[in-house]
């Protein structure tokens, strides 16, 4: 069968689907904007999981005893490979995740900006000396990559919460066995052909397929040799591998679900506020985590953002990733839409009304249509949960007071946003939202060089930035006595 990608992008998959061998099963891998089959890729077992790890750890001595510039040559080779295959990379991207193609592009030169980023930090993790307290003594501090690193990556950024993860893993000294979601394994394993191209010496990296992730995750969360576990996904899952991770007292990076606020204050610029949601709400369809969840407006002005947000949404094309213009691509799976829905259904059943959408859209199959909800109250379900989809509740608010209590009243914290031309509440709404990320007057486009990451139930630890890489380093106090 002739896949809808260029022969070179149909190259590129076969070279991932024969990297690590045989498999004595496989799982479909299908397109979610049509329905039909890419291909089949390998169905690793509980067994060939245990195999990766102990290949990564027997990997981990000459790895780390690289010079961080050797590391740092490989990455920077990596990083030119990616960029110079970015066309081709976003088509696989688009192909099995769905997403409009230029996002995908965007998306595959964000992960490489991510492999540059460490492959020059990896020259910069430095310790300490710390003054003695004694003058025959001498205190240093040493950073040391932990060792074997478990990742485990969601389906919506199919390619750049990989190297999010990889690249400040490399960059430390660290090898890494990383399971892809099930939806989308062709980008990973992509990036793991050029990867290798790039001279990543074997078992450096490995990735690990499966379409039981229950099984093969348990085998990395309970492994004594795995000493760091890098999640992104949901909050649910999040908590799971975090018990998991105990009994071996495992380091910990989690980039879990979030609720986030758009707060728009009577003072805002209205035009930008409205571009900034458009941009925040459905990006890759709403499927981030870092999506308005609650859209909150101040009554003075609700009539006319809304006028304005739903001219706007109603001019976003919808279709499939490779049309040319479409800008709303369909959700990742069936069940994806079934979830949304059943939260706008519950929603319009409580009286929110549906001014634009309210329903799956005509084109069938994954497609949700673009919605807005009014009169949402902080009550309903759609309020609470992540809605991961192309649907912005509305809800009006009085006071700058009550709008933050309302922001806050939330077991997430990851990405808020708010928009006022007053300095002083920029100040005093930036500092009282409980959240690990606050966008002002900005909806906060992540990227290599800023701290990602949030508080609360949406996760522990910072990635990308220079404080992704600590995440990856143990510190060691040498003491040296007798000088
Ligand atoms: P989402 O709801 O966005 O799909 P998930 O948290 O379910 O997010 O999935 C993120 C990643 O976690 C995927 O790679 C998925 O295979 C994996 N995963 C899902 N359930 C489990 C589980 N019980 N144990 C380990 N990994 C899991």
């Amino acid at each position: 069968m002739t896949l809808p990608v260029s022969t070179a992008a149909a190259e590129l998959i076969a070279r991932g689907l024969t990297l690590d061998g045989p498999a004595a099963r496989t799982f479909p891998v299908l397109n979610p904007a049509s329905g039909a089959y890419i291909a089949d890729v390998a169905d690793r077992s509980a067994d060939d999981m245990r195999t990766a790890i102990t290949r990564a750890k027997a990997a981990f001595p000459a790895w780390s005893a690289r010079t961080a510039k050797a590391r740092s040559a490989i990455l920077r080779q990596w990083h030119g490979l990616v960029v110079q295959n970015a066309d081709v990379l976003a088509e696989i991207l688009t192909l099995e995740q769905g997403k409009p193609l230029a996002e995908a592009r965007s998306e595959i030169l964000f992960g490489a900006n991510f492999i540059e980023w460490f492959a020059e930090e990896a020259k910069r993790v430095y310790g300490d000396i710390v003054p003695t307290h004694a003058p025959d003594k001498r205190c240093l501090v040493l950073k040391q990559p932990v060792g074997v690193v478990g990742a485990i990556t969601p389906w919506n950024f199919p390619s750049g919460m990989i190297t999010r993860k990889v690249a400040p893993a490399l960059a430390a000294g660290c090898t890494i066995v990383v399971k892809p979601a099930e939806d989308t394994p062709l980008s990973a394993l992509a990036l793991a052909v050029l990867a290798a191209d790039a001279g990543l010496p074997e078992d450096v990296m490995t990735i690990v397929t499966a379409a039981q992730a229950v099984e093969v995750a348990s085998v990395l969360t309970a492994s004594p040799d795995v000493r760091k576990l890098s999640f992104t996904g949901s909050t649910r899952v999040g908590k799971l591998l975090m018990r998991q991770c105990a009994d071996t007292v495992k380091k910990l990076s989690l980039e879990l679900g979030g609720n986030a606020p758009f707060i728009v204050f009577e003072d805002a610029d209205l035009d930008a506020a409205v571009e900034g949601a458009l941009a925040t709400k459905f990006r890759n369809a709403g499927q981030t985590c870092v999506s308005a969840n609650r859209i909150y407006v101040q009554s003075r002005v609700m009539d006319a953002f809304a006028h304005k947000y739903g001219e706007a949404i109603r001019a976003l094309a919808i279709g499939d990733g490779f049309e040319t213009g479409t800008q709303i691509g369909p959700l990742i799976n069936a069940a994806a839409v079934d979830k949304v829905d059943s939260l706008v259904q519950d929603a319009l059943g409580k009286g929110a009304v549906a001014v634009l959408g309210g329903g799956r859209h005509a084109r069938g199959g994954n497609f949700y249509a673009p919605t807005i909800l009014t009169g949402v109250l902080p009550d309903m379900d759609i309020a609470q949960a992540e809605i991961f989809g192309p649907v912005a509740p509305l809800t009006p608010f009085e006071t700058e007071t009550e709008v933050v209590a309302l922001a806050n009243d939330t077991p997430y914290g990851l990405a808020a946003y708010f928009w006022s031309r007053d300095i002083g509440r920029v100040f005093r709404v930036a500092e009282a939202l409980e959240y690990g990320m606050v966008g002002a007057n900005e909806v906060l486009t992540s990227n290599e060089g800023a701290p990602f990451g949030g508080i609360k139930e949406s996760g522990v630890g910072r990635e990308g930035s220079r404080y992704g890489i600590e995440d990856f380093v143990e510190i060691k106090y040498l003491a040296l006595g007798g000088i």
